[in-house]
């Protein structure tokens, strides 16, 4: 299997540190807001690779956090006046939420910063110990320099980020013993949020949240460090730092990054009204539509949302689910039951579309070029499959696409499928059924949508429905 490593600027054929495991940490969302489809790309496409090392039989330790304390949060609870860690809990729900609504299957752990003060207050006073920081006034700076190898990973070199730095020195953050060294620990402003440390009353800095969760949950070395490519520097680059300096042994061995998400061709932002939540975007398509979109690039590649794109995504997987329906009507007829001596040559070809998908999946995680072999399995199948198979070779063909989109984690079964206004269609027909005192085709209505995972609420003013 090999892995395009940002630490290298190579595919590498992936060798695992323990046989058989994979410790991958993925840096999670900050969570003072719903999240948008921008979070959502890593969140699929590190799941799928997740899921993919499942399916080769590795057993997989995925840690993936939270951060619930910092500037963003702090002004958001703020805003509506009420506490950070409220804030917090709403979000990291509604990410839950929404990841589930995109098939994204929970973390081994998902720490939290908050939780872990004391193995963050513990690493950055090993790290004073050994002279890799210092505190000044309250805050503690991690000292740059010192570390010899700073700028690996976003492939800069010191005098580069030097003169880069040169206008922060000027701006006035004297206190630094040097403009490229980083905040580890800050103290508290009036009103915020803190915690008791021997510097100060304060808060991390966010970059030692993810080396010391990292290091708690898998140990000083991991086989996977992955986020987006705007973490490269300088988060990833100080996680490096912060874990290397303590361990003097390497922290990642493969790092990781998805490359970014345009919208219509635009950078994404808030303020350009060029901006989508998971949420946004479901009241429209189903979650597993997005996950199928994001997967259809390759992970490295921009990628470009719009709504046409999204519409193609829509019926490329509407094929596919109806492709595996014309298999399931076949299984359910009266098939001779064992494989025939014409279906070898079928057969043989399914077995090679899967090598083509696992051989897309081994080179970097080509999803898009899995997808595409997937197709093809569609395809002979549409062609072969018939009422002259037999039973065997038609549950093979079934079998098998299941299977490859369920490692992708295409969910194909059509009622995920279902719409805002197709919901709302049942339910008005529900209300009709009622009036007209027909209390089981209401009643089956109610259960239809329920096997949906859709919950009715009848309120005073109306029906209410949700998403479970
Ligand atoms: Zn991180």
């Amino acid at each position: 299997m090999k892995i395009y490593n940002t630490l290298t600027k190579k595919k590498e054929e992936f060798i695992p540190l323990e046989p058989n495991q994979v410790k991958m940490y993925v840096c999670g969302p900050t969570v003072y807001d719903y999240i948008h489809i921008g979070n959502a790309r890593p969140m699929v496409i590190f799941d799928t690779v997740r899921r993919y090392f499942e399916y080769k039989g590795y057993q997989v330790n995925y840690v993936s956090n939270f951060t619930d304390i910092d500037d963003k949060l702090i002004q958001k609870a703020k805003q509506e006046q009420t506490e950070v860690s409220l804030i917090a809990q709403h979000f990291i729900l509604t990410c839950k939420q929404d990841m589930e609504s995109l098939n994204i299957r929970p973390a081994t752990v998902h720490p939290l910063a908050t939780n872990e003060m004391d193995s963050i207050i513990e690493m950055i006073t090993m790290l004073i110990q050994k002279g890799y920081a210092y505190p000044k006034e309250g805050t503690v700076y991690f000292r740059t320099k010192k570390f010899s190898h700073y700028g690996s990973l976003s492939h800069k070199n010191l005098e580069d980020l030097q003169s880069g730095n040169r206008t922060l020195l000027v701006s006035g953050v004297a206190q630094k013993e040097d403009p490229l060294d980083f905040v580890l620990w800050k103290p508290k402003k009036e009103g915020e949020p803190f915690w008791s440390s021997t510097w100060s009353e304060g808060r991390p800095g966010w970059h030692i949240e993810c080396s010391a969760m990292c290091k708690k949950y898998l140990g000083d070395q991991i086989d996977i460090h992955a986020g987006g490519e705007d973490l490269i520097f300088p988060h990833h680059e100080n996680e490096i730092a912060q874990s290397e300096a303590l361990s003097e042994t390497q922290f990642a061995r493969y790092w990781m990054h998805n490359a970014f998400l345009n919208i219509n061709h635009k950078k994404m932002a808030k303020s350009e009204k060029n901006f989508f939540t998971v949420r946004e975007i479901a009241e429209k398509y189903s979650g597993n539509i997005l996950r199928f979109f994001l997967l259809n690039a390759h992970y490295r590649s921009p990628l470009n949302f719009s709504e046409d794109l999204m519409l193609s995504a829509k019926n490329a997987l509407e094929r596919l689910i109806t492709g595996i329906e014309k298999l399931s009507t076949l299984e359910a007829q009266n098939l001779s039951p064992d494989l025939q001596e014409k279906e070898r040559n079928d057969q043989k070809q399914l077995h090679s579309l899967i090598q083509k998908y696992e051989q897309a999946m081994e080179d970097d995680f080509n999803t898009a070029d899995a997808i595409a072999a997937i197709f093809e399995c569609i395809k002979l199948s549409n062609s072969t499959a018939n009422q002259n198979s037999s039973l065997a070779y038609v549950k093979e063909c079934k079998t098998c696409i299941v299977q490859l989109c369920s490692v992708l984690g295409i969910d194909t079964e059509r009622a995920n499928e279902i719409l805002d206004e197709e919901i709302e269609e049942l339910i008005a027909q529900r209300t009709q059924a009622r009036k007209e005192k027909n209390f089981t085709l209401a009643d089956d209505i109610r259960k239809q949508l329920e096997k949906m995972d859709i919950i009715l609420e009848d309120t005073r003013n109306g029906v209410v429905w949700k998403r479970l």
